[in-house]
């Protein structure tokens, strides 16, 4: 394609400058038959003044037509006046060398350019002019009035044919030129559009022309002058006219072009300021977004739990509020509340780090999500605990199903972070009822049932109204028990412990009695749980310390062989859990100067294995103190041996169930000597609690146990009964001999009795 174009201009070109040489060939032949056949008597004075006038000054008085391509130019007029007065030959020198001058004026002031292009125009004029003069040679031949000027209607004749010929060849051979150059419009469009104009040009001219022949033949001076001055004086005014009509025009064409650049310059700076715009408005928007995002993230925040992103404490109300108003407008439509807690969550954050806490919490609440259904509700209402509200189950047993299956899921081991990690739950099932008006009020008894799970131990319980009055019971022992110390309601109960083998008493275990002021007395079993969950059981257990402390080096004082005399403290596994245990003991250590080998620790086999590593620190700082450790409750825990063998316990005490089960003859006591031979191995004296029954005790005996407690020997008594008993000397054992103890006891200690 490009190519073909190429070829086209290069054909275009060809023939363009092969037209401008047969131009300039023909222009020059014209000249050459000019020159050669001027008639000798032409050459005068006046036609030397034409021909300067035609070279000199001609040129320079073309008058452009304001706002047109109209120009009048002198040129045509000398060139015809040369012809009506010096004739045709030399009209075509007078036309080739006033277009070449014209043409060197034009290049001069950089209007003209291209090749050949003086030659092309001088010749073109030459041609022109040759043309013409043919032409009224043959018209004037052909009627008659040839070489006849002398009226004004063969003047006129002469100049209208003249002119009409010169405009009909220039403006046919120029168009054709322009039409070679470029195809762009045809002959005639080309001809109408560049070429029609400068007839005005010849018609002028020739009119011109005309006049100052008429002078110059037939005026006489004066008139010549008068009527030259005229020409010039229009001329000049002429001129005047058109320089101030272009410089209104320019001054016109100056305010648009200014209009035009003001309004460029208004219509960027519009553009800019729409362009600032639409940037303030897109950033506008950009804010109205974030904006938007961050209410909908902020109210998102507002109603959900950043961590597992489940539903709030706060949504879960907003929902729950709802349902109970739906409930009790139409009971079919029914729901249950589950209060989940994750079991002993504080040790996984404890021990694995919080990281790994949070991960489980995640875990968590992804499977709870997954085992629902999508119109159930899911929260998290506190650190570890989440709470589920089940829809349109039907009954209070499915939501049990249910919650079973979510307690099965959640305690399978996952792994994380390469730690086996076992979640436990205890999960509380609270029925909707129309008697809860608040949310409050149904994820509270959620919550009682939650926690009478945990105490039974086996994951779910389901609300009911004894459950209630349970907890309220329990929530005043608790409030109570912040008072009881206060209040003197608190006292120590001693039981002796015997010796198996000779009946002498080596110690006492010191029980906590709770004598309420309206209740009565409270057994241990029921408000030491309590003073475990509200942590009232340090503060307590401090103050056991101290008491039994003082207690036991005020008997061991009374008689020389009492002066081995120990105590034995229970520890709680919350205590045991807490550093400040050792502090603790030190402490009382230090305030009753009780001998420290006096003093024994109890810890419960299940509470020493609840983290094993830890107790084992423990207990080795505890020795460090010089105090003896004993482990309580033994067989009811699940002890791993190779833990027991790292535990620096002094003391086994078989746990009451194993001694209870040994018969009136003596059956069932395998276990029995599996522990003591178990505690023998691990270098461990040991006793038996719950002695009962004298086979009981035989059978402990036969088995080589260390030490006896229970009712056959002593019950627990207050401190004022135990040391009656203590001086009144009793038989410990009752297969021994009264007389016979009561000797040994009088042979040793009567001399060192203190007086009371
Ligand atoms: P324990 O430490 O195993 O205490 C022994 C329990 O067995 C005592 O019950 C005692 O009265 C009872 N007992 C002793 N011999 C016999 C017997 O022959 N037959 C029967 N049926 N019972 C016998 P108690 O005093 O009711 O204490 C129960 C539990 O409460 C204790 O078990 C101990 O775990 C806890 N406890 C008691 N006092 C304290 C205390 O001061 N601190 C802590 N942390 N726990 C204590
Ligand atoms: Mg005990
Ligand atoms: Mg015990």
């Amino acid at each position: 394609m490009q190519t073909t174009h190429r070829l086209a201009d290069m054909l275009r070109f060809q023939s363009t400058e092969q037209y401008k040489f047969g131009i300039i060939m023909l222009g020059m032949a014209c000249l050459l038959f000019a020159l050669v056949t001027i008639p000798a008597g032409t050459l005068t004075l006046g036609l030397f003044g034409v021909l300067l006038f035609a070279v000199f000054v001609a040129p320079r008085m073309t008058l452009t037509l304001p706002r047109s391509e109209l120009y009048i130019s002198f040129s045509d007029s000398v060139v015809f006046f040369t012809f009506l007065v010096y004739g045709g030959e030399m009209a075509i020198v007078v036309a080739f060398a006033e277009t070449l001058a014209n043409c060197i004026y034009l290049k001069r002031n950089s209007n003209l350019t291209g090749k050949w292009v003086l030659l092309f125009n001088s010749s073109l004029g030459a041609l022109v002019t040759a043309f013409a003069f043919a032409i009224y040679y043959l018209v004037t031949w052909g009627i008659g009035q040839h070489g006849t000027l002398t009226d004004t209607r063969s003047l006129i004749t002469a100049l209208g044919v003249i002119s009409i010929a010169h405009f009909l060849a220039s403006s046919l051979l120029v168009s054709v030129y322009r039409r070679i150059k470029s195809d762009a419009d045809t002959l005639w469009q080309i001809w109408k559009k560049e070429c029609l104009s400068t007839a005005m040009s010849q018609i002028t001219g020739a009119g011109l022309a005309g006049v100052v022949y008429k002078l110059t033949t037939y005026a006489d001076p004066v008139v010549m002058l008068v009527a030259g001055g005229g020409i010039g004086i229009l001329y000049l005014s002429y001129r005047q006219s058109i320089g101030d009509i272009n410089s209104a025009f320019d001054q016109v064409e100056e305010a648009e072009r200014q209009k035009a650049e003001t309004e460029r310059t208004r219509r960027v700076e519009a553009e800019e300021f729409a362009g600032q715009l639409t940037i303030a408005l897109s950033k506008e928007e950009q804010a109205n977004k974030a904006l938007r995002k961050s209410e909908r993230d902020f109210a998102h925040a507002a109603m959900h739990d950043s961590l597992t992103g489940l539903a709030n404490r706060k949504n879960f109300g907003d929902v729950l509020r709802r349902l109970i108003a739906e409930y009790k407008v139409d009971p079919s439509k029914e729901f249950q509340v589950l209060f989940l807690d994750i079991r002993s969550f504080k040790n996984i954050n404890d021990t694995l780090g919080h990281t790994i806490g949070d991960k489980v919490l995640t875990i968590a609440a992804k499977r709870f999500v997954r085992m629902l259904d999508v119109k159930d509700t899911v929260a998290r209402i506190g650190g570890d605990e989440f709470a589920i509200i089940l829809r349109g189950l039907g009954s209070t047993s499915k939501a049990e199903k249910v919650a079973r299956r979510i307690y099965q899921n959640i305690t399978q081991p996952f792994s994380l972070s390469g730690n086996s990690i076992t979640v436990d739950i205890n999960i509380g099932i609270a029925p909707c009822d129309v008697e809860y008006d608040t949310p409050e009020e149904i994820l509270r008894d959620a919550d009682i049932a939650m926690h009478y799970a945990k105490e039974k131990g086996n994951g779910l319980a389901v609300f009911t109204k004894e459950l209630r009055e349970r907890f309220l019971e329990r929530v005043r022992l608790e409030m109570d028990l912040r008072y009881a110390i206060d209040r003197n309601e608190l006292a120590l109960h001693y039981q002796p412990i015997i010796s198996l083998s000779d009946g002498r008493i080596v110690g006492f275990e010191a029980l906590l009695r709770w004598y309420h002021s309206d209740l009565g007395m409270i057994p241990p079993t029921k408000f030491i749980p309590i003073a475990e969950d509200s942590g009232l059981i340090k503060p307590i257990t401090v103050w056991i310390l101290a008491e039994a402390c003082r207690q036991i080096t005020k008997w061991q004082a009374m008689a020389p062989d009492y002066r081995s005399l120990m105590v034995s403290i229970n520890i709680s596994g919350k205590h045991l859990g807490n550093n400040d245990l050792i502090d603790d003991v030190q402490r009382a250590i230090d305030i009753t100067h009780i001998d420290p080998s006096s003093l024994k620790l109890e810890i419960t086999e299940s509470a020493a294995m609840e983290n094993p590593e830890h107790t084992v620190n423990m207990l080795k700082s505890l020795k460090t103190l010089g105090v003896q450790l004993s482990i309580d409750d033994f067989g009811t825990g699940y002890s791993s041996l190779s833990h027991l063998h790292k535990l620096p316990f002094d003391t086994l005490k078989i746990d009451r169930s194993f001694v209870s089960s040994v018969g009136e003859s003596g059956e069932n006591s395998e276990i029995l000597q599996t522990i003591i031979s178990l505690a023998k191995n691990l270098r461990m004296r040991v006793v038996a609690e719950g002695i009962e029954t004298e086979s009981q005790l035989h059978v402990l005996q036969n088995l080589g146990c260390d030490f006896g407690q229970g009712y056959l020997m002593a019950k627990p008594k207050g401190r004022e009964e135990t040391e009656k008993l203590l001086y009144q000397r009793p038989s410990w054992l009752p297969d021994a001999p009264l007389a016979e103890y009561e000797q040994h006891i009088s042979d040793t200690y009567d001399a060192h009795l203190p007086v009371f």
